[in-house]
């Protein structure tokens, strides 16, 4: 029987995720594969029953269905109640359904990467406040940062998500307007800058001014699509540490195979798979 995972979302514009699983599949001799669902909101209830059918491992999940699946499992962990957003779904051995998140640990393993150090006593600037952010707060707090300041264009959606976050612990969280002096003024003080929204990628322009920041710091851009934004095209310009979100993308996927096929050590298949994709013009739109 030929296994499956499902991805849900509405739009979903994008095959990276499935060009990593299945080269991850065909790579480990699983019988599998990974099929995008792009379903209207009425079709998604049905879609996660079905998947706790014998030839479902599980499910990724893409906006706008993040809350709404992560109501449908039966279990959500821990973490990714914190965070407030299911990514995956894995089928436990009872074909209950757990909710997890990938974007999480994904974000930590491409992070200090990027960074060349921890993220330990680290003054973080995050502009954004959406799903993605979400993740990328409650990383820095748990590994130990001593700041995280929060710009968003939305202050309401900021201060949501540093409410939430209060309950982790860690270091202090700090809210402001993305074009507030005050966002500028953290960026003048910050190990790490990253960037969590949709801009570079759906919107022009970049949120980050790289002439705030000092020379030792790290900008870290999620968007992965174009490869270069304007921001990391700017942070290179200036010298600064700098990259994009694709090793966070293989990094979450390779967490997520592990999840639902117990194997490890998919990451190099995942890479070599979807570089072309991430390298492909075509693709960029
Ligand atoms: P989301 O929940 O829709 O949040 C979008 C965020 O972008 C919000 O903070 C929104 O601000 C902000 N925004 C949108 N247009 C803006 C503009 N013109 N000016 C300023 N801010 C603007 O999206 P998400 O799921 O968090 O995703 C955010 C980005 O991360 C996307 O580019 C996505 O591709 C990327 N991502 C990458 C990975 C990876 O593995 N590399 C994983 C997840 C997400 P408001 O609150 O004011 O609307």
């Amino acid at each position: 029987m030929t296994r499956r995972v499902g991805l849900i979302g509405k739009p979903l514009r994008r095959r990276h995720s499935q060009v990593m699983h299945d080269a991850a599949f065909a790579a480990t001799g699983i019988d599998a594969r990974y099929e995008l669902l792009e379903l209207g909101p009425d079709a998604v209830e049905a879609a996660v029953r079905d998947a706790r059918g014998p030839d479902w491992l599980g499910l990724q999940v893409t906006a706008p269905y993040k809350r709404l699946v992560a109501g449908l499992c039966d279990e959500v962990e821990a973490d990714a109640a914190t965070i407030g957003a299911v990514n995956s779904v894995a089928k436990a051995a009872d074909d209950r359904l757990l909710g997890f998140n990938t974007d999480a640990p994904g974000f930590a393993a491409a992070v200090e990467l990027a960074m060349g150090r921890s993220l330990a006593d680290a003054a973080v600037v995050v502009a954004g406040a959406g799903g993605a952010a979400h993740a990328v707060v409650f990383t820095c707090l748990r590994a130990g940062a001593r700041l995280v300041t929060i710009g968003n264009r939305t202050l309401a959606s900021a201060s949501e998500l540093a409410e939430r976050f209060t309950r982790v612990g860690g270091g202090a969280i700090s809210v402001v307007s993305l074009g507030d002096p005050a966002f500028g003024a953290a960026l003048r003080s910050a190990d790490l800058a990253v960037n969590a929204t949709t801009v570079g990628m759906l919107a022009p322009g970049m949120t980050i001014d790289v002439d705030a920041l000092r020379p030792g710091a790290t900008v870290f851009d999620l968007v992965y699509v174009p490869p270069e934004t304007p921001l990391l095209a700017a942070a290179r310009a200036r010298g600064l540490r700098a990259a994009n979100g694709s090793e966070m993308l293989i990094a979450q996927a390779a967490i997520a195979f592990e999840r639902w096929t117990g194997v490890a050590g998919v990451t190099e298949v995942m890479r070599a798979a979807v570089a072309p994709l991430l390298a492909d013009a075509a693709a960029q739109a």
